[in-house]
């Protein structure tokens, strides 16, 4: 049996919120009670779950992102905290040693990250998605799951976009291009 871990993504405040920085609105808040349902699963049934959550540094004229989006999760500020139930599901769980909080910089969660590492060293073959956006963090992470030989399962109902266009594309791909099961 693959041994899986679930990688939730960017679930924050600035992606996720009415007021975020970078927001995907209403589609983002409508996944909020199914995506904290899997990962509560996740963690009392012992999978590594990771919580792969972007940081930014103010005003980083290095950072591809700054010509690209607006700023958001800037280290430091609540807009980087969990949205809603996630963050009190994270507050509660957060000294187990399944439950992984990891900072990233890139769209993929493996961009300059431990997080291979991580799972190598616990086995684990099969990557569960869930989070925001679709078709820009979840999308990037799927691809690079894909090229380093993990199975992946995407929770159709807890991923979202601000681009519903991109959305659905983004499903099709990870089920005709990367392989992965759409549930
Ligand atoms: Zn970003």
């Amino acid at each position: 049996m693959e041994k899986k871990a679930l990688i939730n993504i960017d679930f924050t405040y600035d992606f996720v919120a009415d007021a975020g920085a970078l927001t995907c609105g209403k589609p983002g808040q409508q996944i909020e009670e199914r995506l904290v349902h899997i990962t509560r699963e996740f963690i009392e049934d012992g999978s590594y779950v990771v919580f792969a959550v972007d940081v930014h540094d103010k005003g980083d004229s290095f950072h591809p992102e700054t010509k690209l989006f607006p700023p958001h999760n800037i280290r430091g500020t609540s807009g980087r905290d969990l949205f809603g139930g996630l963050q009190v599901l994270y507050e509660e769980n957060k000294e187990r040693e399944n439950v992984y909080f990891m900072d990233k910089t890139r769209y993929s969660a493996f961009a300059g990250t431990d997080l291979e590492i991580k799972l190598r060293e616990r086995g684990i073959t099969e990557l569960h998605l869930v989070g925001v956006c679709t078709d820009i963090c979840v999308l990037h992470t799927a691809v690079d799951a894909y090229n380093k030989g993990f199975k992946i399962v995407v929770y159709e109902d807890a991923v979202a976009s601000f681009n519903q266009k991109g959305h659905e594309w983004a499903l099709g791909h990870f089920e005709q291009s990367l392989g992965a099961l759409v549930k």
